[in-house]
């Protein structure tokens, strides 16, 4: 089956690549028609895989996708428009511009995280850069698949987008092909692995991949409004965000007064007196990584760490409480691996260079977050640390603009998705130079005796 899927439409790529903006525009908002209607199972199916509430499941996901269309469909025509650049010395009486081509024939995996987003984000903008697409859901997050595979499948014809659904057996089976493009959101492990596949085909990548994203603290932050938006973007769908703050550095002489107000915060936010709302905390999305949360938890507190907060958890309904933990050290897997889950590790440091230390021995991150109320610490920390993108005095929200990248650096990713750069992701800039009739070039031909002049 997807063998002949990815025959037909890459027969029908070259249809495509001729479509304006004013048909690309309509496939977008039958795209949005199509989701508004099904809004009813988007929010159930995500309710099923991540116990997402409606509220959260609007914020990031539904709504974010509306958002990429709307900006997809007010902006398409600027961004086709070839772009005139200027002229240079061997070529000054040429015109120059630069063509937005579609890639061709592009396949797209996602995560299961934020299921919805993931596949229908980096699918506007294919579309809206003229491409066929096969896409490839999670496994892990099979309700919200099949209700995706159902709306593409009522949009648009296979030949020009198609909805693959299978683990990594399919996904493999895909990565064999000779796309022009993929675009893969997930784990860095995997990230590799589609990086090589690709190579065998020369095949381009925009890869979206995960991390360890710290916070900084400084002495001179605002400590309650630190805590609060911190518990907010580390609890969001249980942890399970890729831009999640994964750590917290702070300064010594701040760190009670952020556990406290973290705690207080994370009741007020997350908990109904003492047990945790579930009309508002998502599940971990599977037993495996239950487990696997469970697992660096207790690897941490047998070498010696301390649970400050939390630290239960409950296999029946996969919930896994807001937790904090304190003391450790570079060995234990808390310190290293990407948690993807409610478990805050908290480090303290002395002085700020201590803190970026810590942070550039680590793999540059998808994200890093600054709370300090002085510019001259600001700076000094987005000058010498690394990662793919930053807020300063908040976490999460840089995600939330199209006008600006969202993407990795290495081990966190490469190339950019959202508006624009989404667009360009999956469009091959290309250069076309239009000739002046009148022939100066000749100056520079053969022979070159006393042309030296023009050097
Ligand atoms: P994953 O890498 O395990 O899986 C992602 C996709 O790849 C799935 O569709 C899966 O079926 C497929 N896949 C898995 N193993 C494969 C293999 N060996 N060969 C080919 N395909 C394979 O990631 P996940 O567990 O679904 O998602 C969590 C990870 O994704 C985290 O690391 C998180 O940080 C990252 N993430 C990144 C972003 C971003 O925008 N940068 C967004 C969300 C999640």
């Amino acid at each position: 089956m997807i063998a002949r899927i990815f025959a037909a439409q890459n027969s029908n790529k070259y249809n495509l690549r001729t479509t304006n903006s004013k048909e690309r525009i309509l496939k977008l908002e039958k795209l949005k028609k199509e989701i508004k209607s099904q809004e009813d199972s988007i929010y159930k199916a995500l309710s099923k895989d991540l116990r997402k509430s409606y509220f959260e499941a609007a914020l990031t996901e539904i709504y974010f996708v509306y958002g990429e269309i709307d900006h997809a469909i007010k902006n398409l025509s600027a961004w086709m428009r070839p772009k005139s650049a200027a002229r240079f010395l061997p070529n000054i009486l040429a015109k120059n511009k630069l063509y937005y081509e579609p890639k061709g024939s592009t396949l797209i995996i996602a995560p299961w995280n934020y299921p919805f987003q993931l596949v229908m984000g980096p699918l506007v903008s294919a579309i809206a850069a003229g491409n066929t697409v096969i896409v490839k859901p999670s496994e892990f997050s099979k309700y919200t698949s099949e209700v995706m595979q159902q709306i593409i499948n009522n949009v648009f014809n296979e030949n020009e987008v198609a909805c693959v659904l299978g683990d990594v057996e399919v996904s493999t089976e895909l990565l064999g092909l000779p796309f022009d493009h993929i675009f893969f959101t997930g784990s860095t492990q995997v990230g590799k692995i589609v990086m090589e596949a690709a190579a065998k085909n020369l095949t381009s990548c925009t890869l979206e991949l995960g991390g360890k994203s710290p916070v900084v603290i400084t002495e001179n932050a605002d400590i309650e409004t630190a805590a609060h938006k911190i518990a907010w973007g580390k609890l969001m769908n249980a942890g399970q965000t890729c831009i999640a703050p994964d750590y917290v550095l702070i300064h010594e002489s701040q760190k009670d007064s952020f556990i406290g107000a973290y705690k207080k915060f994370t009741k007020e936010m997350f908990y109904n007196g003492d047990n945790i709302n579930t009309a508002v905390y998502g599940k971990i999305i599977n037993e495996k990584n239950f487990d696997r949360l469970v697992d660096l938890l207790n690897e941490a507190v047998d070498g010696g760490a301390r649970v400050d907060y939390g630290g239960k958890f409950q296999k029946s309904d996969l919930t896994f409480q807001p937790t904090i933990v304190t003391q450790l050290n570079d060995h234990h897997k808390l310190s290293k691996e990407e948690i993807f889950g409610p478990i805050l590790p908290i480090y303290t440091y002395k002085t700020l260079e201590e803190a970026v230390t810590k942070i550039n021995n680590q793999p540059k991150p998808l994200a890093a977050y600054f709370f300090s109320q002085k510019t001259k610490e600001i700076n000094y920390l987005i000058k010498y640390t690394s990662a793919g993108g930053t807020c300063v005095n908040d976490v999460l929200l840089h995600i939330s603009n199209p006008n600006v990248p969202f993407g990795g650096i290495g081990p966190s990713g490469m190339g950019s998705s959202h508006g624009v750069y989404g667009f360009k992701a999956f469009s091959h800039e290309r250069t076309v130079m239009f000739q002046s009739n009148i022939h100066l070039t000749k100056m520079i031909y053969p022979p070159y005796l006393g042309k030296e002049w023009l050097l």
